[in-house]
Order: structure tokens, then C-alpha cells, then sequence
């Protein structure tokens, strides 16, 4: 089991393909949307951010990370939290 430093460390590394993120410079409101969204802009704010994320290069590692982590909100490796939860449950 690693010590805190250690565990510190890999986390930083866990987290570096956040560098290379296409959505750094994008606003979180694109990813997350607001409580009590309407559909029709859910899915526009949906398609924007998976716009964004089809041409992203650590779009794997973002999945896999969302995935992990349970992430319950917004868009993460172009899946939403509903696409998410259905993927993790076909498999888990
Ligand atoms: S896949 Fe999408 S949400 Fe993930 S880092 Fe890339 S642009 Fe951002």
C-alpha cells in the first residue's frame, strides 16, 4: 500500500490527462448542465459538449476516470451521467 506522498504522487499522475484537455478552455456550463434543465436545451448543451470531446485526445482516460470515480454529473469522455450509469451497469 503506498504512503501518503507516494499515493499523492501517482494520483498526480492519474490526473496529468487533465492537461491535455480539450475542454480546459471551454465553460463548465457546456459539461454540467443547471438543476431542473429543460430537454431541449440538455440536448443542445449535450451535443456541444460531445462536439467537444470527439476530438479530444485523452478522451479514453477521461471515460475511464469518470467510470471509476462514479462521477454522478455532466459530460465525461462524451457519455453523460445517464449514458454512464448504463454502461457501468451492463458491465458491473
Ligand atoms: S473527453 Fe471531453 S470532458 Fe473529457 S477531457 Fe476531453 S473534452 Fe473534457
Amino acid at each position: 500500500m503506498p504512503n501518503g506522498r507516494q499515493a499523492n504522487r501517482q494520483s498526480g499522475l492519474r490526473r496529468e490527462w487533465r492537461f491535455h484537455a480539450s475542454c480546459r478552455s471551454v465553460s463548465p456550463d457546456v459539461f454540467f448542465g443547471p438543476d431542473g434543465e429543460r430537454y431541449g436545451p440538455r440536448i443542445r448543451r449535450e451535443r456541444e459538449a460531445k462536439r467537444i470531446c470527439s476530438s479530444c485526445l485523452v478522451l479514453a482516460d477521461c471515460r475511464a476516470y469518470a467510470e471509476e470515480s462514479r462521477e454522478g454529473f455532466g459530460i465525461w469522455g462524451g457519455a453523460s451521467e445517464h449514458e454512464r450509469r448504463a454502461l457501468i451497469g451492463a458491465v458491473g
